[in-house]
């Protein structure tokens, strides 16, 4: 076993690393400050691969595993975790069309989505269904070529910016084997959005409820059989959770090293505060929590990797632990800062404020202990 990562995977994680110095941390605060989700700024990261991380190279995507993609979407976080966390989204879309699509629905929706020309969204949680997601209540009925889809999709984002949408829908039967998988296109009759969501964090992507009302999609839109559409839709998650969690490692990282410096500069008491062992021992607890975290979480992207059983359940683990332990160190490096953590623009605040919904959604946290709970209890 080696914990080295390969030159190859220094290289994308340097490149990832050199483009949220340069064209994300600069701009953050700015974006969050004036809700600006930054298009042409993804764009510039599509150029460089991150559109299509793990859709192969004939249509336009990297090729990449699912390890590096933790590695970009981490480094990406540490220049703003928002950014990052729609990037994964994303990519978990296009990932979805290239894995389960057939050859038309690939070659019509992935070059644009790994150049980001389109974007995408991911449209599972309704009103009435969240954690339950089973009991989702679109419905889509077959009429001809075409389904007739009906219903309201909540938080979703990047929703009327985005113009791909991974609807998961009702087809058949109540549970998860009556849902299916349809994309949906923004200029489609019928499609229309609610208001951006006034929310705590993530406020550089817009959330909105995606409405459908007789939407008239083609059944060749299908991705997959019928019935098959949660399996699509936590097949994605699983990679998503994944990303989601290197998202609040590199968000926590940043806030890290944000207080680290800032132990170096302010003065207390005649000294330095970085001179009080008191603190000392805070950074050094946290930087241990997160490589703790991080070494979870590229086991986790590992197993998926390698298609391993028990996948499923470590990417639950990973989605959990570190998520929990990033949103913590990073509000514990704002108490580093004091006063100063609290204002804008030294910049903790908002990456304390964005972490906070990564233990809520793609699965709450509560739910990652459901699928850990359920991996360990049920005879194998
Ligand atoms: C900013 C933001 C962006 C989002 N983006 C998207 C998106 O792009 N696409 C999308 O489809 N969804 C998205 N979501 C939705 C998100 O995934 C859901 O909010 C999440 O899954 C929880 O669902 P809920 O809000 O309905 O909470 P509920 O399911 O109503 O849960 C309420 C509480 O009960 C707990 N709970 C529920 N069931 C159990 C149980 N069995 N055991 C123990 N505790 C339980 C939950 O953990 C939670 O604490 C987004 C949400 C937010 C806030």
């Amino acid at each position: 076993m080696s914990f080295a990562l390969g030159d190859e995977q220094e290289a994308i994680r340097e490149m990832a690393r050199n483009f949220a110095a340069e064209h994300l941390a600069p701009y953050a605060v700015e974006w969050d400050r004036n809700k600006i989700f930054p298009l042409e700024t993804m764009r510039a990261a599509a150029a460089l691969g991150m559109g299509g991380i793990y859709v192969g190279e004939t249509l336009g995507g990297s090729g990449l595993s699912r390890l590096d993609a933790a590695l970009i979407i981490e480094a990406l976080a540490t220049g703003c975790p928002t950014i990052a966390a729609y990037i994964s989204i994303h990519n978990m879309v296009a990932g979805m069309i290239d894995r389960y699509g057939d050859e038309a629905q690939r070659h019509k929706y992935l070059p644009d989505l790994c150049s980001m020309a389109r974007f995408a969204s991911y449209c599972l949680t309704e009103p009435a269904a969240g954690s339950d997601a089973a009991a989702l209540r679109t419905k889509a009925v077959r009429d001809g070529d075409e389904y007739v889809v009906n219903g309201v999709k909540q938080f979703i984002s990047g929703a009327g910016e985005a113009e791909v949408y991974a609807v998961m829908v009702r087809t058949g039967e109540a549970g998860a084997r009556g849902i299916s998988t349809l994309i949906i296109e923004k200029d489609m009759p019928g499609v229309s959005f609610g208001a951006n969501e006034y929310k705590m964090g993530w406020n550089a992507q817009p959330t909105r409820q995606v409405i459908l009302e007789d939407v008239r999609v083609p059944v060749a839109n299908r991705l997959g059989p019928e019935g098959i559409g949660f399996k699509i839709a936590m097949a994605g998650l699983d990679g998503g959770r994944i990303n989601i969690a290197a998202a609040s490692l590199g968000g926590a990282q940043t806030a890290l090293d944000k207080a680290i410096a800032y132990l170096g500069e302010r003065r207390a008491f005649g000294q330095n505060i970085g001179q009080f062992q008191a603190l000392q021992f805070r950074v050094a607890d946290m930087a241990t929590e997160l490589e703790a975290a991080r070494l979870l979480l590229w086991r986790a992207a590992c197993a998926l990797d390698a298609k391993a059983p028990d996948a499923t359940k470590l990417c639950a683990m990973a989605k959990r632990f570190v998520t929990d332990v990033g949103f913590d160190v990073a509000n514990r490096a704002l108490q580093l800062l004091g006063g100063y953590g609290y204002l804008a623009d030294y910049g903790i605040e908002k990456i304390v404020r964005d972490l906070r919904v990564h233990q809520i959604l793609e699965g709450t946290n509560e739910i990652m202990r459901v699928i850990i709970a359920r991996g360990l209890l049920t005879p194998q």
